[in-house]
């Protein structure tokens, strides 16, 4: 677990979308083209092109009011992480700052990741055969620097910091949230997931921003990772070896016959 995290409170985000293009900006993501279907969300869902979204959910509030729910969404680079856990070919890793990111060069495109990741991030570049999404800017970390998003955030909705101040700072943000009437503010990623390096202060519950109540690495994949990814490996194995021996056996043949002809 990263002992730097992203401390996100909704609480404090006004929805002006500069995590969403520094993302895009340090990235070199380009833009989409959407259609406006009634809601201030767009992108509609995360892509090869889209790392991090802006969750704009309106809610009934009180005396007929409508209650605006917005938080920076992505990856959140769990401790017990679904989609390293899915990947067959090794090409999910854990950075030494605690981060889950995708190698590219060993992804080989079979998207089980995609379906096993239970925030439903990742993005399928289909021209490239290449899953991707948030990298926690690895690149900006391993240089001293900030996320590109908490970098941007004006109004500081994003912090990037030290884990255990970075708590006591959120828990006592849930403190004057509940003092203020949130009943149902809380701390997420503490305990989801084993703890996620992207956590959050919401002042609601998770499904009205758009994150699941209770994160599980699906059972199948917990299947596949403890019983099958290992035969996989064995399969492997059994055919290298097989090669060498057809290699080594077909290396004799022709070392007799070339005796032979010699003779
Ligand atoms: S949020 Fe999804 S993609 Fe990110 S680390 Fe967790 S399982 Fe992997
Ligand atoms: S950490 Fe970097 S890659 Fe991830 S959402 Fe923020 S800006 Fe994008
Ligand atoms: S930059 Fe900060 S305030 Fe603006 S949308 Fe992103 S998280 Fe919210």
């Amino acid at each position: 677990m990263a002992q730097s995290i992203c401390l996100i409170d909704t609480s404090k985000c006004m929805g002006c979308r500069g995590c969403q293009g520094a993302c895009k900006q340090w990235n070199r993501l380009p833009a989409e083209d959407t259609t406006f279907v009634g809601t201030y969300e767009n992108p509609p869902r995360f892509s090869a092109d889209t790392f991090l979204r802006v969750a704009f959910r309106e809610h009934s509030g009180n005396n007929g009011r409508v209650d605006w729910y917005m938080a920076k969404l992505g990856c959140m680079h769990c401790t017990d992480a679904a989609c390293m856990q899915a990947c067959p070919a090794g090409a999910i890793f854990r950075s030494d700052e605690g981060t889950v990111n995708i190698d590219e060069v060993k992804c080989i495109g079979c998207n089980y990741c995609v379906t096993a990741c239970p925030f439903q991030v990742i993005g399928f570049d289909r021209l490239t055969n290449k899953a991707r999404k948030c990298t926690f800017c690895l690149d900006r970390l391993e240089n001293g620097l900030q996320p590109a998003c908490a970098k941007v955030c004006p109004t500081d909705s994003i912090v990037f910091g030290d884990k255990r101040k970075l708590i006591a700072r959120a828990m006592d943000r849930v403190d004057q949230l509940k003092a203020a009437g949130k009943t149902e503010a809380r701390i997420y990623g503490l305990d989801e997931v084993d703890g996620t390096a992207m956590m959050y202060v919401l002042a609601d519950k998770p499904e009205k921003y758009g994150l699941p109540e209770d994160p599980q690495v699906p059972m199948q994949t917990r299947i596949w990772n403890a019983i099958f990814k290992p035969l996989r490996i064995l399969v492997v194995v059994a055919v290298a070896f097989g090669l060498w021996v057809n290699r080594s056996q077909t290396k004799t043949i022709e070392d007799a016959k070339s005796k032979n002809q010699a003779e």
